[in-house]
This record gives structure tokens, C-alpha cells and sequence, in this order.
């Protein structure tokens, strides 16, 4: 279910529900991208229509800010609850852990990536990590073979806002992996 804010949809989930659901996504084999809404893409959206058109073909748009939730109340919605990029990425993490799924991180600076698949395995100790890439490597073709031999199951790209929302509609069909999320800043702040 969807609200719209100035154009733009924001799923009304909550994090059970959507957990639910990408659960569902991977068992299902349908591939769903996940991106998060915050009232500074919506204002961009405004004068961007391709990047409008973007966050609308995601599976989820996550509500990940408080303005969003005060908009809804005020126009009649639904969405109670604050869904942040950072908290998504966690919870998708658990729900790996307990389903043996894996994930994979590409994003960030060199090394960055590694530090956060420590922190991740020291909190979820049984998560399949299934391999980690920075987000500087040029070669297009390596990222794309180095993402599909490790087949993982979840792929956060943290590549900042909008680069990785573009780069995951370009590449999600040539990829062996089911959900997609952008997470922007998130390894860094895990690497930290
Ligand atoms: N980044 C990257 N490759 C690039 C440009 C940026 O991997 O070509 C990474 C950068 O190192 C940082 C993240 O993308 O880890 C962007 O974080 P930021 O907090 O700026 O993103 P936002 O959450 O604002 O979208």
C-alpha cells in the first residue's frame, strides 16, 4: 500500500510487514528494490522528473523521516511508524541470519566495506556475508561478475542518493540476487 507526497509513494509498511514481505520476495524469487524517502528527495523529485520516475518504480519506499510521518498524519494517512535506511539494513540482516540467507555489501570507500561486514557478523553472528566490494572500482564488469559469483541473496549499495537508486534499476536485471536497498552513508556509519 502506498501514500503519495508530492508525487512521490511512500509505502505504509511497518518494519514487520516488511519484513514479511522481502522474506516472501527472496523465498518467491521476485526481485524488489528498496529505497528510503526523506522530505529532501521528495523536494528534489519536484525538479527531477526522471529521478521522480525512479523512486516510484521501487518495490518499497521506506518512510525514513520524520516528516513523512507528520505529512501523513496531516493528509489522512496511515504511516505511523519511522522506517530509516540504516534500521532496514539491520533488520534485513536478522531476518538473514534467522532464514540463512546471504547478503553482500558494495559501497563506500576502500576497506570500509570489510569494517562493516565485521560489525555485522559481530552482531549477527550467523549472517552468510557472501562477499564485499568498495564503491570506487571502475570496472563495470568486475563489479557485475563479482556480485553474481557470490550470488548473494540481499545487495546493499551504498553508493549516496541518487547514484545508487540509479545504478541498482540499471543493473538489477543482469544480476543473480533478489533484493536490492540502497543505503547511502550506512557502511560508514557501521565501519565507525
Ligand atoms: N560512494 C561510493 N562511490 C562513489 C561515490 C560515493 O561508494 O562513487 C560512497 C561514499 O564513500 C559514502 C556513500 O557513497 O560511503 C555516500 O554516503 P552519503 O552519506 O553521502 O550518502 P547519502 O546517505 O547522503 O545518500
Amino acid at each position: 500500500m502506498k501514500e503519495k507526497f508530492l508525487g512521490v509513494d511512500v509505502s505504509n509498511y511497518t518494519y514487520a510487514q516488511l519484513k514479511e514481505n522481502i522474506m516472501s520476495d527472496i523465498n518467491e524469487r521476485r526481485k524488489s528494490f528498496i529505497v528510503a524517502i526523506n522530505p529532501e528527495k521528495i523536494l528534489h523529485a519536484q525538479k527531477d522528473a526522471d529521478l521522480l520516475h525512479l523512486l516510484n518504480r521501487a518495490t518499497y519506499q521506506i518512510p525514513d523521516g520524520v516528516g513523512i510521518l507528520v505529512a501523513s498524519k496531516m493528509t489522512g494517512g496511515s504511516i505511523r511508524e519511522r522506517v530509516t535506511g540504516i534500521d532496514m539494513l539491520l533488520a534485513l540482516c536478522e531476518q538473514a541470519s534467522l532464514h540463512a540467507k546471504s547478503i553482500f555489501l558494495y559501497g563506500a570507500k576502500p576497506g570500509v566495506a570489510e569494517q562493516a561486514k565485521d560489525r555485522l557478523k559481530s552482531m549477527y553472528p550467523d549472517l552468510q556475508i557472501a562477499g564485499v566490494l568498495d564503491g570506487y572500482e571502475k570496472d563495470k564488469e568486475k563489479v557485475k561478475e563479482t556480485i553474481n559469483h557470490a550470488q548473494p541473496d540481499i545487495l546493499f549499495v551504498a553508493l549516496g542518493s541518487p547514484r545508487q537508486e540509479y545504478w541498482i534499476v540499471d543493473h538489477m536485471h543482469e544480476l543473480d540476487v533478489q533484493v536490492f536497498q540502497g543505503v547511502g552513508g550506512s557502511f560508514d556509519v557501521l565501519s565507525g
